[in-house]
């Protein structure tokens, strides 16, 4: 396709390597990378996606993925341009691309309580809608009012927060075909700024006395079962984990949940690493680890490496 002839309706990149957007730090290239900076042009880049027949990927923080060695096929809409927020009452209108903790510190200086839990968490408020993240004890899902979207055929949608089917960090959203532009979330007004920046700064010392900021990495890899009883990152180190390493991907030292890349780790080390850890896991416990990082791209037929190597 000649990009000059295809009309493509925002900023764009080709073939554009996808670590740099990561916090892992690693992923192949995008076939279409595309920029919108803007709700309008995040519709409009959807549409030109579907209109060209393109498989579509959205990636905003990209702090919960892992992108494929090889890349990815069709368009990859990045949305980290898109944010502006509006402010109206206690009613916040802001943009999928709009970092968390910018947007814990815009609502906090304006005396908005809600969101001041997600302070630190990397990534974008689409990304987090999408997943439904949760950070000490509460889940995005609390606070939103309803999310503007794009549907598969192209079509503007809403859906108030019952529809959005949050539970434990699940969405109606993971299930594909609706794309994030816009989220309205209902914050409490005429909170004290002093006690937010307080509980703000808190939640940021408590992520960085763990050293999740130390090397890269995409969180936690694994949701909890609270069924166990037992934190996921537990049971991993039950299991004698910690430290397990393919090729650069090792599992942390310090909470054992996380993988970090020690500089060069592939997509694919990172992979056989997780099915190691799912293995040992099922082996010593019979207990079924659940996914919570999302693989993105073109995978293939990826070899098992065995842990050590
Ligand atoms: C150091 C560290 C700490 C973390 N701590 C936490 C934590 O405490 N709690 C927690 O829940 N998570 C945590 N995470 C994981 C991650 O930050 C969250 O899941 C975050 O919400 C992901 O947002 P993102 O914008 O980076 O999404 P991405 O990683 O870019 O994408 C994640 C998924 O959402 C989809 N997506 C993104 N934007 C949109 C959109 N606009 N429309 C449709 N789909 C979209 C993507 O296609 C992908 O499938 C942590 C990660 C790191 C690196």
């Amino acid at each position: 396709m000649n990009e000059q002839q295809v009309g493509v309706p925002v900023p764009f990149r080709r073939r554009e390597p996808l670590a740099p957007y990561t916090t892992f730090r690693i992923g192949g290239p995008a076939d279409w990378l595309l920029l919108p900076d803007s709700a309008r042009g995040f519709v409009a880049a959807v549409r030109w996606a579907i209109d060209q027949d393109l498989p579509l990927t959205i990636l905003g923080g990209g702090s919960n993925v892992l992108v494929a060695d090889a890349g990815v096929d069709g368009a990859v809409i990045v949305t980290t341009a898109m944010r502006r927020v509006e402010i109206s009452g206690a009613e916040v209108r802001a943009e999928a691309g709009v970092g968390m903790s910018d947007l814990c510190e815009f609502c906090a200086e304006r005396g908005l309580a809600g969101l001041q839990n997600f302070h630190g968490m990397p990534g974008s408020l689409g990304g987090a809608v999408f997943m439904n993240a949760r950070c000490y004890e509460r889940s995005i899902g609390d606070v939103v009012r309803c999310v503007h979207g794009v549907d598969r055929a192209g079509h503007e949608v809403t859906f108030e927060a019952a529809a959005c089917e949050f539970a434990y960090k699940r969405s109606r959203f993971q299930a594909g075909g609706v794309w994030v532009a816009e989220v309205d979330l209902r914050m409490e007004a005429g909170a004290d700024r002093g006690h937010l920046r307080e509980a703000m700064s808190d939640f940021q010392r408590r992520r960085e006395a763990m050293g999740q900021f130390l090397f890269p990495n995409a969180g936690c890899i694994f949701k909890n079962d609270y069924r166990t009883g037992t934190p996921s990152g537990k049971i991993i180190e039950s299991c004698g984990l910690k430290g397990t390493r393919i090729g650069d991907a090792e599992v942390f030292s310090r909470h054992a949940n996380f993988i970090i890349n020690r500089g060069a780790a592939s997509a694919c080390d990172v992979l056989a690493l997780i099915r190691a850890m799912e293995q040992a896991v099922r082996d010593r416990t019979g207990l079924e680890l659940e996914r919570e990082i999302q693989l993105l791209g073109r995978w293939g037929e990826v070899s098992e490496v065995q842990p050590g190597g």
